[in-house]
């Protein structure tokens, strides 16, 4: 008997997802995301579950390379671009798209000879101030790119900081995009999950949707279920151990919860090491056995509480979901005072995945 618990990740939910985005976008192609493990759902498991999935974004080389081990032929995108020349010859070598969003890169593409050409991402800074060189100086790039014997194509690409937020922030970003960029005539990629689902005027030739495919909504207001969304992964454990508290006992690590009637609580074998926020506070939801319950206390390293006493059904050996299909990652996201993208790329390696 392995420790009970488990993340079961839901590869019909990744397809359907993936179907829905292409759906919301029709005119672009789709670079899914998989940067981070794929958000914590395993690279292996994307490739399993888009066999047709347009390309692939990544973040650095060596997940770059186990997708291709993986068997994958779309492309795959370098979202944060190389970081050495050498770096460069190996995505001639294995056909990497590229993000080159500094000089640096600019040199190793000018000055390195390839075996073939390279597809680069071009990318620019419109106002998210993290990556790229600033949006005005696109069309002088764009000429020293051209004059690369192996660059193979050019894509103009940039990033919104705000795209979760009806503000003004996007249209600010777009505007200065356009301003330098007019007149280029090349591909276009600027919409995150964000951007193509509230700003479909952003979705140009590629959208790079993250979030949205994991089933988790990048909306504050709007839920996944609302966006049409389904949750891609399930987090669950078991209750390994009761307690009955009287009045004026504490529970866990700082002895912070007080239970102020008689209580019947559920330890579960989910911790912090696991995964879980550990600021997750008292009144978290949980699922026990399908029923809405809550977390009591202060998550441990291994272990965390859960509150019984309104469910005389359930006790030991319970099944307890923290978050998936029946309660949404960002319900308990917005409890623990954080976002689900977080939570599933925290999910610890020794968490046992299941695939569905
Ligand atoms: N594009 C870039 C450059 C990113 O850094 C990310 C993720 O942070 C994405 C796209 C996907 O964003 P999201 O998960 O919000 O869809």
């Amino acid at each position: 008997m392995t420790r009970p618990i488990r993340a079961v990740i839901h590869t019909d939910a990744l397809a359907a997802n993936y179907a829905h985005i292409k759906a919301c976008a029709p005119g672009s192609k789709v670079f899914a995301v998989v940067k981070a493990n794929a958000y914590g759902h395993g690279l292996a498991n994307m490739v399993t579950a888009l066999p047709h999935a347009d390309a692939f974004a990544i973040l650095e080389m060596p997940s770059a390379l186990s997708l291709r081990a993986l068997g994958v032929k779309q492309p795959i995108l370098l979202l944060e671009g190389v970081f050495s020349a050498a770096e460069l010859q190996l995505c001639a070598k294995h056909d990497f798209w590229l993000s080159v969003h500094d000089e640096c890169g600019m040199g190793w593409l000018e000055n390195t000879d390839l075996s073939s050409p390279v597809h680069v991402f071009l990318k620019l800074n419109t106002g998210m101030n993290r990556l790229g060189f600033p949006a005005e100086q696109a069309p002088l790039l764009v000429e020293r790119l051209k004059q690369c014997s192996h660059v193979a194509s050019i894509t103009l690409m940039a990033h919104f900081a705000t795209a979760d937020d009806p503000g003004q922030g996007v249209a600010a970003q777009r505007a200065r995009f356009d301003a330098a960029c007019h007149g280029l005539q090349l591909p276009v990629s600027l919409a995150n999950s964000a951007a193509l689902l509230a700003y479909p005027e952003t979705q140009q030739q590629w959208v790079r949707p993250g979030i949205a495919l994991y089933g988790s909504s990048p909306f504050s207001e709007k839920s996944a279920a609302e966006l049409g969304l389904q949750a891609a992964m399930t987090l669950s454990a078991e209750v390994i151990s009761v307690q009955e508290l009287k009045v004026g006992e504490t529970v866990g690590y700082g002895a912070g919860f007080v239970a102020v009637r008689p209580m019947r609580i559920g330890i579960v074998a989910c911790g912090y090491a696991d995964g879980y926020p550990r600021h997750a506070p008292t009144g978290t939801p949980v699922l026990v056995d399908g029923v809405r319950s809550c977390l009591i206390g202060r998550v441990s390293m291994d272990m965390l509480a859960v509150d019984l006493s309104d469910l005389p059904a359930s006790g030991l050996a319970s099944q307890v979901e923290l978050w998936g299909k029946n309660l949404p990652i960002d319900e308990v996201a917005l409890a623990a005072d954080t976002i689900g993208y977080e939570l599933m790329c925290a999910i610890a390696a020794r968490v046992p995945v299941f695939v569905e």
